[in-house]
């Protein structure tokens, strides 16, 4: 896969939205009729939102539930865009949708989770969008945790040539996810973030949290954690939204979550933070230095084993040593499950190297 592509996508900027300041895009789930999206539309310009989204194919994973108002919907967009000039957004899922929102002058279309995981579907969108690059297209990450599947999709758009290309992490839908709607493994942006270092990645704490309780917290942590943005599901009458009723807000919600906000710098406070990353270093240093004599006396230990045909596991000593570790390390204010995977990884490697020296 040409990684470089990738590599240079550029930060999107969008008319209206300051440089460097959080990109929020706020609107309904779906669009429903002509009012609800021109009134919630028209409360979140009046709170300075800029840009604008509204499903109007919508995807539902069983049969039955609300799934969009289709084309009927795109005069509603259209007349959002006029009345109010923010920019504005939807799904597409299928080469129709493409071609419909294009002659409907939607400025920034969304690759929704069940798409994202099907690189034919991906694929042909991407042909389609094909010498469209004024057209801003953001991806949302796919159901599953599959960062390729991620960088794959994103990888399809930049061959076909689109040059406006954002993500926006919204979890994974995981069985047992236990408080939130989706499992964040926040680790998966963050990798995606490696591969695209300059591109805008967005968090839509509405799907992770499933619940409008979650949303100002998740959107803190989200800034906090260096995403470029937000989008965030409004409807000016939640309870009685059609899709994703729980985890809507309203115009007002969400205009005193932005006012509590905290944007905090990128840039560190460059002595104080430089001493404490100094002291990181010295720590992982000695922590390096200390393993490495740690797999020197177990290589020790080791031909002691083998010159006397002993076993290289020995299940009674191991449990002893992990019960005495996990105990010093309460005592130190350590975790026990991270005490666990830390001392487990470090017998296995120790029992590797013992196992290659019965080898020789
Ligand atoms: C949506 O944004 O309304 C939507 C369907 O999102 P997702 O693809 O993240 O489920
Ligand atoms: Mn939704």
């Amino acid at each position: 896969m040409p990684q470089s592509s990738l590599q240079q996508i550029q930060p999107l900027r969008f008319q209206g939205v300051d440089d460097g300041a959080p990109i929020v895009i706020a609107g309904p789930c779906g669009a429903e009729t002509e009012q609800q999206t021109l009134d919630t539309a028209r409360a979140l310009s009046a709170i300075g939102v800029k840009v604008f989204r509204a499903g109007i194919w919508k995807p539902r994973t069983m049969p039955g539930g609300f799934e969009g108002v289709g084309n009927n919907g795109l005069p509603w967009m259209q007349a959002v865009k006029r009345e109010t000039g923010m920019v504005v957004a939807t799904e597409v899922a299928t080469v129709e949708h493409v071609h419909a929102a294009l002659d409907a002058g939607i400025d920034i279309l969304w690759v929704g989770a069940r798409t994202t995981a099907n690189p034919f579907a991906m694929q042909d969108i991407a042909d389609v969008l094909n010498g469209h690059d004024d057209v801003t297209v953001l991806v949302k990450n796919p159901l599953n945790p599959d960062l390729d599947l991620w960088l794959g999709a994103l990888q399809r758009l930049c061959n076909a040539g689109l040059t406006r290309i954002g993500a926006v992490h919204r979890g994974f839908s995981l069985a047992g996810t236990h408080i939130y709607r989706n499992d964040p493994q926040w680790h998966i942006p963050f990798e995606l973030r490696r591969h695209a270092p300059h591109m805008t990645i967005l968090c839509d704490p509405s799907h992770i949290g499933g619940k409008r309780d979650y949303v100002e917290h998740l959107s803190q942590l989200a800034l906090d954690m260096g995403f470029d943005g937000l989008m965030i599901e409004c409807h000016y009458d939640p309870d009685n939204a059609l899709s994703d009723s729980a985890q809507q807000i309203t115009p007002d919600a969400l205009k005193s979550i932005l006012d509590r906000l905290v944007i905090r710098s990128s840039r560190p406070i460059e002595d104080e933070l430089a001493l404490l990353r100094q002291q990181i270093d010295d720590c992982d240093h000695e922590l390096l230095a200390v393993l490495a004599r740690r797999m020197s006396v177990s290589r020790e230990i080791g031909r002691f084993k083998k010159a006397r045909n002993l076993r290289v596991v020995q299940p009674a000593r191991y449990q002893e040593v992990i019960k005495a570790r996990l105990e010093e390390a309460a005592h130190l204010g350590l975790q026990e499950e991270f005490t666990q995977v830390v001392m487990q990884a470090i017998h296995e490697e120790s029992v590797r190297q013992q196992l290659d020296l019965f080898k020789e």
